[in-house]
């Protein structure tokens, strides 16, 4: 018999359904984009309402390409944008303002607030998270005092909040799920990440009355039902998973020590660490990776802020070139960089340096540097940056990487993918199955519901596309590294100039 599985990968810029055989190979898509709106600088809205038609649409038009009902899919699984922000009314199930989401700055003043009254090493300590407008508590606490009798609705038991998970789930159930899983509650500044519980201390901390808060369940559960009057059938939630660890899992980075990079706009590094929670000595995160059967997997969390976008710059910027794809072609038509090194840190460096007050700079530039040299340079610096973030990894974790899984656009340039192999001397794994958000987020649904028995099987379906293997020699290696390290050291020292626009 047949088992269908839908993915619903509901993210930033567009929302995405796919649905997956039993043998998971990918049956049909269905997609749709999303708008933001910037009503100030730096601040990212959505509308919920949107976020919510925009996920019964593209179910649909999967199940329609794919040319089944409802009644065909054994269950639902939900991954999505983290941290961004919904609260709405519990009566009426509106939403009381727009979705604050995890990009929107507008609670800096807020968190730097808390910071001058000494919370910082307590949110550090019980969340594993830093104290950043980024995560949703402090979202919360802007729309409660946004909205007319915010905190006083929310005493009441008025107003329920959610990330996208759970509002896609409460809306879906017609209002009968109310739950959010592990992974995205360890992203709200909320959770005591030992006790995988909302932690009241925190919640204290920002004036958040716990009523509003949604029942946190296992990552992988069937935690009720889509109701038939969308799709013709009831058909079971069975799995709500952050965006991240969906494709940790679905890169079946299962065992402590495995690593998988996205590379996108930006790049998301994480580790499995196993039934450990470690506290970050250089920076990094910790997250809850997913929980099955009540067993906690934690991980190790670094991104780069800007990867993808630095190639988006050679286009739209500085007009270097046309298409991204074209820059893997450019860089095999020089034999290296002529010593250029491009640090396109436009927006202040990550982890593990931390330095928000930091610009992007071109060093090394002789009268024989061209732009194919800028252009290879600018590739380099997503693994340059990408292996400051692993190696730090490696230190908290006390061991070395064994190989690196990689998804997302960028990781499609196998220049990019060679280099990354080479400065890290790792293999580098390239799926077959590059939609690894979705497949992650379908097979710990098919683990919930029995369609795998366990991870084992979900390993015999799992494909490998390439694999770079490391081939630079370790002189060169160390060189580059250090020449990088020597240009980190630079644009730290340099001091910023702050233009707007
Ligand atoms: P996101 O999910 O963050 O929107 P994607 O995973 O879709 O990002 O990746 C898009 C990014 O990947 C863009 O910034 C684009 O410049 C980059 N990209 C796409 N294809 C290539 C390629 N062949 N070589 C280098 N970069 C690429």
């Amino acid at each position: 018999m047949s088992a269908f599985i839908c993915a619903v990968d509901q993210g930033t810029s567009s929302s995405r359904s796919i649905i997956f055989d039993k043998s998971l190979n990918i049956i049909s898509i269905g997609q749709r984009e999303l708008p933001s709106y910037y009503p100030q600088p730096s601040w990212v809205e959505q509308n919920a309402e949107e976020i919510f038609a925009s996920v019964v649409s593209v179910i649909s038009e999967s199940l329609i390409k794919a040319r089944l009902s409802g009644k065909d899919l054994k269950a639902i699984a939900i991954t999505n944008q983290r941290e961004t922000t919904i609260i709405w009314d519990k009566k009426t199930g509106d939403p009381v303002y727009f979705a604050l989401v995890w990009q929107s700055r507008q609670t800096s003043d807020l968190c730097e607030e808390k910071r001058k009254k000494g919370y910082e090493p307590l949110f550090r300590r019980k969340t594993g998270l830093v104290l950043d407008p980024y995560f949703s508590a402090s979202k919360i606490r802007f729309i409660l005092d946004h909205i007319p009798m915010g905190q006083e609705r929310a005493e009441n038991n008025e107003l329920c909040f959610g990330t996208v998970d759970t509002w896609l789930s409460y809306k879906l159930s017609l209002g009968k799920i109310f739950k959010t899983d592990v992974s995205n509650a360890s992203r709200t500044l909320l959770m005591n990440i030992e006790t995988c519980q909302w932690d009241e201390e925190l919640c204290h901390a920002w004036n958040i009355p716990m009523s509003i808060l949604p029942e946190i369940v296992d990552t992988s559960e069937i935690i009720g039902e889509v109701d038939a009057s969308f799709f013709g059938a009831a058909i079971p939630i069975a799995a709500l998973v952050g965006d991240q660890q969906a494709a940790l899992f679905g890169q079946l980075c299962l065992s402590e020590g495995d690593v998988k990079n996205t590379y996108g706009t930006g790049c998301f590094i994480l580790m499995n660490t196993g039934s450990q929670r470690i506290q970050s000595k250089h920076g990094l995160l910790s997250t809850v990776a997913w929980r099955f059967k009540g067993e906690t997997t934690y991980a190790l969390e670094g991104s780069v802020f800007v990867a993808g976008s630095a190639i988006q710059w050679l286009k739209e910027g500085i007009g270097l070139i046309r298409h991204s794809e074209d820059t893997e072609r450019i860089c095999h038509q020089v034999k290296d960089t002529h010593g250029v090194v491009v640090v396109p840190t436009f927006v202040g460096l990550g982890a593990p340096y931390w330095k928000s007050d930091v610009q992007g700079a071109i060093f090394g530039l002789t009268q024989g540097s061209n732009d194919q040299h800028i252009i290879r340079a600018t590739l380099e610096s997503i693994a340059f940056q990408s292996s400051d973030v692993i190696m730090a990894m490696e230190k908290d974790a006390k061991q070395s990487i064994k190989k690196l899984k990689v998804d997302g656009g960028a990781s499609r340039n196998d220049f990019i993918m060679q280099f990354q192999a080479d400065l890290l001397h790792t293999e580098v794994v390239r799926p077959l199955i590059s939609e690894t958000t979705a497949l992650g987020a379908a097979m710990l649904a098919g683990l919930a519901i029995g369609v795998y028995k366990s991870t084992a099987d979900l390993s015999k379906v799992w494909k490998t596309s390439q694999i770079f293997k490391p081939q630079m020699d370790e002189k060169t290696r160390k060189e580059k590294l250090e020449r990088w390290r020597m240009a980190i050291n630079a644009v730290t020292a340099f001091k910023c100039d702050h233009h707007e626009n």
